[in-house]
């Protein structure tokens, strides 16, 4: 019995020199200033998808945390009604989703229900968050992990997560030998004494900071923090895997502590949800939001604007270029951090300890931007603002270059469905035929695909082009559907004669044109070659599955004109 005693002691006193010697410092508690903003969080997962608790458990968690606003982002493919905004717990909430693309996950907010599920090609998610007039931020673009990566630069994303939790401890977790791994077990010893501090020493410097300037030069991209929350932690590394062992780690509450995005809303919160949530949704939309690590100091008040002879604007604000730019920027930053100015990927001032900063910069057009860093070693970002956009009369983007059709082939006559054939797996439909009557006939495809469970249910009606179609460099569609729907369009070919590359286009109830280059197709199963080799090409495929349309879905298309262009 002594024995154990002294056993038990021993170890007790292990731990706490453990923990003594391995904790972070206490957060640094700042006075509370009211910048103008509300404090909130994005990107939560509940028990609706992988997360481990209620909406309205998690809602009562970031209430505690002293939260104002909430926005979920669970698993989905949009299809699901969002809830509309309420008040749970006092915390303003709104219903997202993150959207499961080819080049990455996209957080997608502010939007009805899609009507067909949104997955595929991240460029084609983006346009159909654009289209159902979303919000949409590129997730989690430094993960070390391809699949979840954000990787479509060229798209037109909204917004991109410059900070995620859940992607600093996977990099932490994948450093070489042991040294990462030590420190997620070190943080795990330390988490049940200094929670949010501990989470908030595990963050990893972004990663995608200048591929963010880049796009910043050309178009407002809104840089946030997304806490990514589950709490879950699952030990194979993957939350999205239910199979393996968890932890419900970090808890809801700790991770809502350990950071928050502070919106400068037009007009105070008043209790009403539908209209607080356009009102902040105006906020976020507009970049008018800093994040802050509040599990190194908080809570954080910031303010930064920028004043030339054209006037004074703030963070997300365009300013056009004009005389010499006064820069100034406000915060109520703990001694020790250092403010850090930017001008694109440059940096133009490093203050320690400045609460009132006026930095003056050239008249040139530049994207302005704010960082305050904490005085660990390295150092971690405590707080990173949006950017102030000063530009020139320039535009900024040049119109697209392809040049007008000068020849044509026409693939579908109007006459006759010569040389087109449909195709379907062994239990899904189509039918293809000619409408009669009038003076313009048109090529009426139906489709049903079976139920059941999400694999390899197709339907297609397919042309064949016995030549190759080289030298054409495009396919013009004139097409509608009897509901919103993708149609992927394809080519099928190559080595072996079943290779295949696509596109896929949105159809609305009505005839609108599409253009599908062939330089833009990518490849579509197991296809060896990155483009297709034109004069291999034996078909074209317009195409139903299932990335874009629910298994047992059915439905008619109609195909005015199908012609290949060069
Ligand atoms: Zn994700
Ligand atoms: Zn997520």
């Amino acid at each position: 019995m002594r024995k154990l005693v002294f056993v038990t002691a021993a170890l007790v006193a292990a731990v706490a020199v453990f923990v003594l010697r391995t904790i972070p410092p206490r957060r640094a508690a700042l006075n509370a200033i009211d910048d103008g903003t509300v404090a909130g969080i994005i990107h939560v997962h509940s028990n609706r998808s992988d997360g481990s608790s209620s909406p309205d458990e998690i809602a009562a968690a970031a209430a505690g945390a002293g939260l104002k606003f909430l926005v979920f982002a669970d698993h989905g493919d949009a299809t699901r009604k969002p809830e509309p905004p309420a008040y749970k717990s006092g915390v303003l909430c709104l219903d997202g989703v993150e959207i499961s693309t080819s080049g990455g996950h996209y957080v997608a907010m502010d939007m009805p229900a899609a009507p067909y599920p949104l997955a595929g090609e991240a460029r084609d998610v983006v346009e159909d968050v654009r289209r159902l007039g979303g919000f949409g931020i590129a997730a989690h673009p430094d993960s070390p992990k391809p699949q979840l990566r954000w990787t479509e630069w060229t798209a037109p994303f909204d917004g991109i997560e410059l900070l995620n939790p859940d992607t600093s401890w996977r990099i932490v977790g994948q450093q070489p030998g042991w040294r990462g791994r030590g420190r997620l077990l070190t943080a795990l010893v330390d988490y049940p004494f200094r929670a949010p501090e501990t989470i908030a020493h595990l963050i990893q410097p972004s990663t995608v900071i200048y591929p963010w300037l880049a796009t910043t030069e050309r178009r407002r991209v809104v840089g946030i923090g997304g806490v990514d929350a589950h709490a879950k932690i699952n030990l194979r590394g993957d939350p999205a895997d239910a199979t393996g062992w968890s932890l419900p780690l970090p808890g809801y509450g700790p991770a809502f502590r350990m950071m928050s995005i502070h919106v400068n809303i037009e007009r105070p919160l008043t209790g009403n949800a539908a209209s607080d949530a356009a009102v902040l949704m105006r906020g976020i939309r507009g970049g008018h939001l800093y994040t802050a690590v509040d599990g190194l100091a908080g809570p954080p008040a910031f303010e930064f604007s920028a004043t030339n002879d054209f006037g004074t604007v703030h963070e997300g604000d365009e300013l056009t270029a004009g005389g010499g730019l006064t820069l100034r920027v406000r915060s109520n930053a703990p001694a020790p951090f250092t403010t850090i100015v930017h001008e694109g990927p440059r940096t133009i001032a490093t203050v320690r300890d400045p609460q009132d900063l006026t930095v003056h910069a050239a008249a040139n057009p530049a994207v302005y931007w704010v960082e305050i860093v904490s005085n660990d070693t390295p150092s971690i970002v405590w707080l990173r603002s949006n950017p102030i956009y000063v530009r020139g009369t320039a535009p900024l983007t040049q119109p697209p270059t392809r040049l007008p059709a000068t020849a044509s082939q026409p693939l579908f006559s109007g006459t006759s469905l010569e040389r087109w054939t449909t195709e379907h797996d062994a239990t899904s439909l189509s039918a293809s035929e000619l409408t009669d009557g009038g003076p313009i006939r048109e090529l009426r495809f139906r489709f049903g695909l079976s139920g059941g469970a999400r694999v390899g249910q197709v339907a297609a009606v397919a042309v064949e082009t016995p030549g190759g179609i080289a030298p054409n460099t495009r396919l013009a569609l004139t097409a509608r559907a009897d509901h919103p729907m993708r149609l992927s369009v394809q080519l099928r070919g190559g080595d072996g004669g079943s290779e295949r590359w696509g596109r896929s286009v949105f159809l609305d109830r009505f005839d609108q044109d599409r253009t599908i280059y062939f330089d833009e197709l990518t490849p579509v199963g197991n296809t060896q070659t990155w483009s297709p080799p034109l004069n291999t090409i034996r078909s074209v495929l317009f195409v139903v599955d299932t990335i874009n349309s629910a298994p047992g879905a059915s439905g008619t298309i109609w195909i005015k004109k199908a012609e290949l262009q060069r």
